[in-house]
């Protein structure tokens, strides 16, 4: 008879979860599920970062760090921001964490008194709304419209502040749509966080993942003042394809970085040590991996998306960065006979043998998120399937 705390009693279970769970017990079965729920890149590490972690054991580096991280690997982060962005941190500016995700969840628990309001753009990354709950803060929802490609306007941010407002999340480019803000939208939804003094939270984990003509620009960039105004969080999770190793950071305005240090001196003591050196060869290394990735990845949404928009009742804007796919299905799943995008994504699952992840978990019921971090092969395989499905019940 276990009383839990009303914080975790609170917490909305991932969505993603059920689905996975029913595609386990599926595959189980014995029946041959194809997976397109997948958050991380199907890449291995590159070997030379592997070797490097080794070594580093092998060379006795097995015991405590600095809570904020190596310096060498805080080095390595800033020389990265100077060459990708053009800016400069001191290395009291950085703290290395346990993923981008822990990163985030140490910032909100920093700066978050009860009742502050963080803005958040729908759709979101299905994390954000419950750390900002978990540090007592108020998720205040804006949404992206779809017809301006899921991003928020200058005048919804105005809008949507308070004087209670602290934060407001970017995450470009997206998870779930994949869409970027360009650097014009940015300047402009910067200038009223100015004026309001609200901080920007900008979350850049998909930033090497890059299509067509597009360019990321971190709204740090843009001037000294912005960069003043901004915690940019970062990893090599994705860029590197080391979701496993739990290595991701948060750069921006001093005081807030040493309260994360002093709370994270209190929870992890440190990011995993091994996993520290791994990272230090990650940007200290060759970087062509990250090249090979981002090619495999647009060649398959390339294919991939003609085939997507031609099944009927899907409409979807052709991502710009990430490795998703956020198809509106509204109508598919009226045309099938389906209440809702949620019934339209299980009956996928259980008749079509296809996991998607309904995007009612990222505030957007009418879309679902297809991630084609899987084989070219496996992709046509599931979109064929979905299509057949849609066209028999039609
Ligand atoms: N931010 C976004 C938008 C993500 O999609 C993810 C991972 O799915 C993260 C942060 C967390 O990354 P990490 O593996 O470094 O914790």
């Amino acid at each position: 008879n276990v009383q839990l705390a009303q914080r975790v009693k609170a917490l909305t279970p991932s969505t993603t979860l059920a689905i996975t769970a029913k595609a386990k017990e599926l595959k189980e079965q014995g029946h041959d599920v194809i997976g397109l729920g997948a958050g991380e890149p199907d890449f291995n590490t590159p070997q030379h970062i592997i070797d490097a972690a080794f070594a580093s054991m092998n060379e006795g580096h097995t015991k405590y760090t600095p809570s904020a991280g190596l310096p060498t690997l805080k080095k390595e982060i800033i020389k990265k921001f100077k060459a990708d962005q053009g800016i400069d941190f001191d290395v009291s500016q950085i703290i290395v964490a346990s993923g981008a995700k822990h990163a985030l969840y140490t910032l909100f628990q920093a700066i978050l008194d009860e009742g502050d309001e963080v803005i958040i753009p729908i759709p979101y990354w299905v994390s954000y709304p419950e750390q900002v709950k978990l540090a007592d803060g108020v998720p205040v929802y804006v949404e992206g419209k779809e017809e301006n490609e899921y991003k928020i306007t200058p005048e919804q941010l105005a809008e949507a502040i308070t004087d209670r407002t602290k934060a407001v999340i970017f995450n470009s480019p997206s998870n779930p749509t994949g869409m970027l803000y360009t650097e014009d939208e940015l300047k402009e939804l910067g200038e009223i966080c100015l004026k309001h003094n609200i901080l920007i939270v900008s979350d850049e984990i998909y930033e090497k993942l890059i299509y067509g003509d597009h360019e990321h620009i971190s709204i740090a960039q843009i001037s000294p003042e912005l960069k003043e105004q901004t915690i940019i969080i970062n990893g090599v999770s994705k860029s590197h394809s080391m979701t496993g190793w739990r290595i991701g950071y948060a750069a921006g305005n001093k005081d807030i970085i040493k309260a994360m240090t002093n709370l994270a001196s209190h929870s992890t003591s440190n990011p995993t040590t091994t996993a520290q050196y791994g990272a230090i060869a990650a940007y200290a290394g060759p970087q062509d991996m990250l090249t090979e990735m981002r090619e495999a990845f647009e060649q398959r949404l390339n294919i991939i998306y003609d085939k997507l928009i031609a099944i009927p009742g899907f409409t979807c804007l052709k991502p710009q960065g990430a490795f998703y796919l956020f198809p509106n299905v509204k109508q598919a799943a009226e045309i099938t006979g389906y209440a809702n995008v949620d019934e339209f994504s299980q009956a996928l699952l259980a008749e079509a043998m296809v996991a998607v992840i309904p995007g009612s978990g990222f505030g957007a019921p009418n879309n679902i998120r297809l991630s084609y971090a899987t084989s070219l092969e496996l992709l046509e395989k599931a979109v064929d399937r979905i299509h057949r499905f849609v066209e028999k019940k039609m």
